[in-house]
């Protein structure tokens, strides 16, 4: 490869919150259009905005979390631009005063090729709070507007240009939603839209210093269109420059069905946002104290929370991946695991069985009617031996069906293991006598005829006899 792609990323994150950035309307998706809305979001003259407390301390939370160093003293700006999505001609944003500056992210794992990342971070350069704007709806009938999303509180997060390739431009997105989910910033979803990105890629030759000319790429779907369309560039500019051709300052759109970027506007059609200090309010500043209590509060991220898996409940490094997927099923995971006294065997519990049937039922595990407790007590009577693994399945079906405890239903159904040795030894001599054949194999030495016998005595005790009992009883009576 005789050049190097130099890539940053613009990522734009609604902020989970109850009303909007700067009046009452609510904040939420899914309403007719344009009934969350009012003379403040409607850019009405003469009406003020007042700042959402909450989302600023979301967006210095969302700061802290990926490193950042927050300023004390910040303000809002004007961002005027003329469009039919913003009612007041102009965006309330930050311009020079941002909330959040200078933090970093660091890449984990593989990239979306499989290839492992190099162990680096990628920097942070801003967070910044700003409205969000309204939604254009094109169909059949026309073209409308809805207000709805007007005025929702959105932060942008800006990075460094330190991304060399399409799998760390992946893993960044990546890391950057796991974060904000586990950091209850937003729900992230790029698909409604509650997370949007712009690529900002050049090239230059390998080893030069300064940066090539780059291009703004936009209408990226999803991460995996991120990744496409990123390595599109990385290929179309090269060809360019063996042309000996120049690269244009341009904005670019990102075809996924066709699989190609093409051209939006360039440089000349950039827009002059003639930004200046919002005069409706007032400068925002944090004490040393309030940020500091924010710090106390953050929770654990998830690169921090799988070496715990691992190293505190010996959970494979796989399990801790698909444990931390998402915040609510890695805090179930956390609290069932500290209540059982082998917390690998709920890992593999969760993976294997849970994970299989909230998905064919398509349910949260919010919604399981099985609880931390209950998924550790029933680890915890298969461990000790009261009941086998397959009756454990029976037995956590049924839990799942009804929301009992592992322990009523084995009381119920009488399904506890049979380790009494009366018991077992009238089983296996009855096995004995209904299977001669098999039991004169065995004497004359073809031993893997036991595990027939074994069946046999299972099947007759309906899978409740302790098969390391049955095993030994066996071994005794055939002598
Ligand atoms: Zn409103």
């Amino acid at each position: 490869m005789k050049y190097e792609a130099v890539i940053g990323l613009e990522t734009h994150i609604e902020i989970r919150s109850k009303s909007k950035m700067f009046c009452s309307c609510a904040n939420g998706s899914g309403a007719p259009p344009n009934t969350h809305v009012c003379p403040v979001c409607m850019g009405y003259p003469g009406v003020l905005p007042v700042p959402n407390r909450r989302a600023i301390m979301t967006t210095v939370r969302a700061g802290l979390l990926t490193e950042c160093t927050i300023a004390k003293f910040s303000k809002f700006d004007r961002k005027s631009y003329f469009y039919p999505d913003m009612p007041k001609n102009y965006q309330i944003s930050q311009y020079d005063l941002p909330f959040c500056e200078h933090g970093r992210i660091k890449l984990e794992g593989t990239g979306l090729s499989g290839a492992p990342l190099p162990d680096k971070y990628i920097g942070i350069t801003r967070i910044h709070l700003e409205e969000d704007a309204a939604k254009l709806v094109h169909s059949a009938e026309g073209s409308g507007v809805d207000y709805n999303r007007a005025g929702v509180p959105l932060m942008e997060v800006v990075s460094e240009p330190d991304m060399r390739s399409a799998d760390e431009a992946y893993a960044y997105l990546t890391s950057l939603k796991e974060i904000m989910r586990f950091g209850d910033v937003g729900d992230c979803d790029m698909e409604k839209g509650q997370m949007r990105c712009d690529v900002n890629i050049s090239l230059r030759p390998v080893g030069q210093k300064e940066f090539g000319t780059k291009i703004e790429l936009k209408n990226l779907n999803s991460f995996r269109a991120v990744h496409r369309a990123v390595d599109y560039e990385i290929w179309r500019q090269s060809e360019l420059l063996d042309r000996g051709e120049k690269i244009r300052q341009e904005t670019r759109g990102w075809n996924d069905d066709q699989g190609e970027s093409y051209l939006m506007r360039t440089k000349e059609a950039a827009h002059d946002y003639r930004y200046f200090p919002d005069p409706d309010l007032m400068p925002v500043v944090f004490t040393d104290e309030e940020i500091e209590a924010v710090r106390a509060a953050l929770p654990e991220l998830p690169a921090a929370m799988r070496k715990r898996f691992q190293e505190s409940y010996g959970v494979t490094a796989y399990d801790a991946g698909v444990l931390t997927a998402d915040r609510e099923l890695a805090a179930w995971f956390d609290a069932s695991a500290k209540k059982a006294k082998t917390p690998k065997l709920v890992a593999n519990w969760i993976s294997s069985e849970l994970l299989r049937l909230l998905g064919e039922d398509k349910i949260s595990i919010r919604e399981c009617r099985i609880t931390p407790e209950g998924l550790a007590e029933l680890t915890d009577v298969i461990s000790s031996g009261v009941i086998n693994g397959k009756i454990g399945k029976e037995v956590f079906a049924e839990m799942y069906a009804t929301g009992k405890s592992a322990k009523t239903i084995i009381g119920e159904k009488g399904l506890a293991q049979v380790s009494d040795s009366g018991a077992i030894s009238s089983v296996v001599a009855e096995a004995i006598a209904n299977n001669p054949k098999q039991a004169e194999e065995y004497r004359a030495g073809n031993e893997r005829v036991l595990q027939y016998l074994v069946g046999q005595v299972m099947k007759l005790s309906k899978g409740k006899a302790n098969p390391q009992l049955v095993i030994a009883e066996l071994k005794k009576q055939l002598q």
